[in-house]
């Protein structure tokens, strides 16, 4: 039998529409499908207890995928170098196959095993549909606004999904090795729980199928509506892909084919533009990791410099208020609220809560970028770079910083009859309408809800003369 190869899964758990997996089985050698917890990033500055939680049951929906073709997922824990190393002499493996992954962490760790490993290793470009690289400006430099990037980007030609393997495994009984299942958290060395919804391919394909039939058609009206349940098509407009998308339960050709299938189905004019703009954020997924590739200081301080000269706050007890929903601003506080529960919340939310944290109480989005990669399962080093730094107005094509969203007349535009903030803000249940998005207006505010940490006028002002004197030093320093 010729030597077995490995396809070491990261961010690609699926066995459908995976390149380096297809190419592992084209090579017609038994494939062995490996998965490593690696400690740096277990301990890393990134660490997130629901987005491990959401992690393992990935894997153990990929194990049970694998299981109806007679093959485990091989799960090992410790330094990827050192595991592949011993993998490759305990099962004569002649190769490994891998996606890339485009995060600074990824690109050394990958190149320092492509380089040192005694098996040659092969890459390919799956996790986004143009990889870094393949987007440029005539001159060959990356773009970094928006717009000619999206225009470049849809002129180029996209690759087709291709099928699941059949018949490729290396069968369990055939590897003397121990396979041991997915670890519990406490045996990753963790403590606590959290509630993470189905993480499976299957799970993607259904929730993506139900997105394209009830509501890709509305969603530049529907995606901006605060809601809870991704599934209430009343309400909810957006896909809720990104957590799928985050460690590859659907890849993202899968979604963008779909998607055009949906815009050659679509009946009317909105619809299309509906369509359009769903695309259009896929396509910010890929502006956001081509820039982070690019630009990887942008991880440690501010696309633009010249606001590493910001004089934000330090406020520790306004940072912890913000943290868990106790800023008297029902909007920001649903938000924060919705998140601890279910490690996600929709997009107009995200910019909601981190227009706060950075312009209301002028406190450094870093700090809350950390704390939405603590807490999102979604998260990812550059999508949630780019969404902080977007908001804070600091980063590339970054919202103007007098732009500051005022979260009263988004509480009323986005969530008008409140029910939003009733569901996650049980004290507010009996306010009504229109005193639940400023409570502190009514004659008698309910007694368990705090009042407004900072009066939104006054913190305007602030943040408006904090950001002009970023700038104005800069310029004076030129
Ligand atoms: C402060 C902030 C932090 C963010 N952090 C993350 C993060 O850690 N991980 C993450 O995946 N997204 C992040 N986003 C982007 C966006 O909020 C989420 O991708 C989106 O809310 C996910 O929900 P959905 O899948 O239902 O999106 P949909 O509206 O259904 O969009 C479909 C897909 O397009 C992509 N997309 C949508 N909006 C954006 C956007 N603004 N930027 C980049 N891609 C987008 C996502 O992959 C998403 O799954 C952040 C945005 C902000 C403002």
């Amino acid at each position: 039998m010729a030597a077995p190869v490995i396809h070491w899964f990261r961010r690609d758990l699926r066995l459908a529409d995976n390149l380096a997996l297809a190419a592992a089985a084209r090579s017609g050698a038994p494939v062995i499908p490996v998965f490593i917890f690696d400690p740096a990033i277990l301990r890393g500055r990134y660490f997130s207890l629901p987005r491990l939680v959401w992690l393992t049951k990935a894997l153990a929906s990929l194990d049970a995928r694998l299981g109806r073709q007679d093959a485990r997922l091989l799960i090992r824990h410790g330094s990827p170098h050192r595991v592949l190393t011993e993998l490759a002499g305990q099962t004569g493996a002649a190769a490994v196959y891998l996606n890339r992954d485009y995060t600074p962490y990824a690109l050394r760790r990958d190149e320092n095993i492509q380089r040192t490993l005694n098996i040659p290793v092969y890459t390919f470009d799956d996790g986004l549909l143009h990889p870094p690289g393949d987007v440029l400006k005539p001159d060959q430099t990356p773009y970094t606004v928006f717009t000619p990037f999206k225009k470049q980007w849809l002129a180029l030609e996209k690759t087709p999904s291709v099928g699941e393997p059949h018949g490729c495994f290396m069968p369990a009984g055939g590897l003397s090795v121990q396979f041991g299942g997915v670890p519990t958290l406490a045996a990753l060395g963790f403590g606590g729980d959290f509630k993470a919804p189905e993480a499976s391919e299957s799970a993607a394909s259904s929730r993506l199928e139900d997105f394209l039939a009830q509501r890709i058609g509305s969603y530049s009206a529907g995606r901006d509506r605060l809601a809870s349940d991704p599934g209430d098509d009343t309400r909810g407009g957006w896909s809720f892909m990104s957590p799928y998308l985050r460690f590859g339960l659907i890849s993202p050709r899968q979604v963008y084919w779909a998607a055009r299938e949906a815009y050659r189905e679509a009946g009317t004019p909105e619809s299309r533009r509906s369509v359009e703009q769903y695309i259009s954020e896929l396509i910010w997924r890929e502006f956001y990791a081509h820039i982070l590739y690019h630009y990887p200081h942008a991880l440690d301080g501010s696309f633009r410099p010249e606001y590493d000269a910001l004089k934000w706050r330090n406020a520790p007890d306004d940072l912890q208020a913000w943290m868990e929903g106790r800023t008297g601003y029902p909007v920001v506080d649903a938000a924060m609220r919705q998140l601890k529960t279910m490690g996600w919340i929709p997009n107009r939310a995200r910019m909601i809560v981190a227009s706060f944290l950075s312009k209301d109480l002028l406190i450094n989005w870093q700090e809350g970028e950390r704390f939405f990669m603590q807490r999102l399962i979604d998260g990812d080093p550059a999508q949630n770079n780019g969404g902080w730094q977007w908001t804070a107005g600091t980063g590339t094509d970054a919202q103007p910083y007098f732009r500051i969203f005022n979260p009263v007349s988004q509480s009323q535009k986005f969530d008008p009859d409140g029910d939003y903030l009733r569901r996650w803000l049980p004290e507010l249940r009996d306010v009504p309408p229109p005193f639940i998005h400023a409570p502190w207006t009514m004659d008698s505010p309910p007694r368990d809800y705090p009042p407004p940490i900072v009066d939104h006028a006054f913190a305007r002002e602030r943040a408006l003369a904090a950001f002009g004197a970023a700038r104005q030093n800069q310029g004076n320093a030129r």
